[in-house]
């Protein structure tokens, strides 16, 4: 892995394309990600962004941007400026291409100071979004924040089972994520479960039980297709994960098996689909 210390001259960006349907502007506190080379880093659709990735393998690199914290606090109020101009509330999704609780992060609290910057300057809405229970570390924090603004924390949990066939391990266990929800909700936070992309579920019922009963407020279920930035899953097609949820379900590669699963869904919990369910509306 190599890790570089660099200095950014912006770090809240301008949401675009999927994105704007959800918040006006993303944070990303590192340009890489450590959990790249683990299940969630397969079908990644960051590793497809040349912008990003530099020619660098994706899951190998972490640009941590060591003044990340200092840079919002310089530029948050333009960009609230720029929000408010276009009728939109000043609203913060971190993070869109990278995660904010990854392994670096205990090392450099890159995300920890940002959120400690953000309660001095907060935005209107923020949603925190990992693949690992680590957030926990940071829960004192996220709950002051959580009374100066409109605050969800999002874990990804794609699904039921710890693991696909063929694929590396996850960057932290199901149960751990869960318990994660668990603490959050009873703490009295927003908290959401992103099965996205959604991957073969083993017992749809029993899962939806597990988390509406762990306190979980909603849940989003986005399929790859649609979800991965094209409108057939064709970057997703290119990569392993089809071969693997196919494997155990040939219904799942299908966006009908989405429609299916968010029937099952609603029957314990408020269900958000793709962008609408990133940007809170659940039905
Ligand atoms: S944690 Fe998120 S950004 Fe990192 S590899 Fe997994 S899906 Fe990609």
């Amino acid at each position: 892995m190599i890790i570089k210390e660099i200095l950014c001259r912006s770090v809240l960006t301008r949401a675009g394309g999927y994105l704007a349907q959800v918040v006006s502007h993303s944070l990303n506190p590192y340009v890489g990600c450590g959990f790249g080379r683990s299940s969630c880093g397969v079908a990644c659709y960051v590793q497809f962004n040349p912008w990003i990735i530099q020619s660098r393998q994706w899951g190998r690199f972490v640009d941590v941007k060591v003044n990340a914290d200092e840079v919002y606090r310089k530029t948050a109020g333009t960009e609230r400026a720029w929000a408010q101009k276009r009728g939109v509330p000043f609203s913060v999704f971190l993070s869109s291409s990278t995660d904010p609780w990854q392994p670096v992060e205990q090392k450099y609290h890159v995300t920890r100071k940002i959120l400690f910057s953000m309660i001095d300057d907060p935005p209107d809405t923020l949603i925190l979004q990992t693949h690992t229970d680590r957030i926990v570390d940071d829960l004192e924090c996220i709950l002051e924040l959580s009374r100066l603004c409109t605050l969800r924390v999002h874990i990804s949990i794609e699904g039921d089972r710890e693991s696909l066939p063929g694929l590396p391990p996850p960057p932290c266990s199901l149960e751990n994520r869960l318990q994660a929800l668990a603490l959050f909700s009873k703490s009295g936070i927003v908290t959401v479960a992103c099965l996205s992309p959604l991957y073969p579920l083993k017992n749809p019922d029993l899962f939806f039980q597990s988390l509406a009963r762990a306190g979980v407020g909603a849940v989003i279920l986005d399929h790859f297709i649609l979800g991965d930035g094209t409108a057939d899953g064709n970057r997703t097609l290119k990569t392993e994960l089809p071969k693997a949820m196919a494997e155990l379900d040939k219904e799942s590669v299908l966006l009908s098996y989405r429609d299916r699963i968010a029937d099952i869904a609603r029957k314990y919990l408020p269900v958000g689909v793709s962008a609408d369910g990133f940007a809170g509306k659940f039905t």
